[in-house]
């Protein structure tokens, strides 16, 4: 995927604005309309309320907002930040998400924005956290803070799509430090793609256990 300053990530068409990286008729196409679950952000008949699956078996979290499913063109942008050395493309991801943000407007404004911290060696592969670049540009449009390393992995989990259920939750226990206050704050914690929620569960209830107000997860991609 080549593009150049000013030129629609996807369509290569001239942007109104450059920053946006990516047009409003690509935007839109990235985001369409789906009805989503507004707790678990999977699919549901009723977007307004929490499907049966979170009626039954709440997660730990309030929202869940995505931008969509882990489904082309936004896998395809994806693929091409994380792997392909484009780390400018941060900030169109996270306009993306800030347009599906606006969209749904029901959810409580977080004090305290707070990046899924990636295990060092793997941050130091990739050469940054990319939850983190999410943030800083998220926290200046909406005027929120942005704590960074507000909680940290303290030891070393194995890839957790390779193992059942019971297994990834013993994988995370303990696996991460909080290193910031969090009482009685509204926090909002940002990855770029969350499959089975099972980080973002066990970093939720960090959060509460040490009396979070409220926690909900924003990401790119919400996928099974
Ligand atoms: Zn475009
Ligand atoms: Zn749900």
């Amino acid at each position: 995927m080549l593009t150049a300053h000013g030129l629609c990530w996807l369509c290569q068409m001239p942007l109104a604005l450059a920053h946006w990286g990516i047009c409003s008729c690509c935007a839109r196409a990235v985001s369409p309309e789906l009805s989503l679950c507004p707790q678990c952000a999977l699919p549901a008949a009723n977007a307004r309320f929490a499907c049966g699956r979170c009626l039954q078996k709440a997660p730990p979290w309030q929202y869940l907002v995505a931008v969509n499913n882990y489904v082309a063109p936004l896998s395809t942008l994806i693929h091409t930040w994380k792997f392909s050395g484009k780390p400018e493309l941060a900030r169109a991801l996270a306009r993306l998400l800030l347009l599906s943000l606006k969209a749904r407007s029901q959810q409580q404004k977080p004090d305290l924005l707070v990046a899924v911290p990636l295990w060092q060696r793997r941050h130091w592969r990739r050469g940054y956290n990319q939850a983190d670049t999410l943030c800083r540009p998220l926290a200046r449009w909406l005027n929120i803070r942005y704590q960074p390393e507000a909680v940290r992995r303290i030891r070393p989990t194995a890839t957790q799509h390779q193992l059942s259920a019971r297994l990834r939750k013993q994988n995370l226990k303990n696996a991460f430090r909080l290193e910031f206050p969090v009482q009685g704050l509204h926090i909002a914690l940002v990855d770029d793609v969350v499959t089975t929620g099972s980080t973002v569960a066990e970093l939720s209830r960090l959060f509460l256990q040490n009396g979070a107000a409220s926690v909900q997860v924003w990401c790119l991609c919400r996928t099974l």
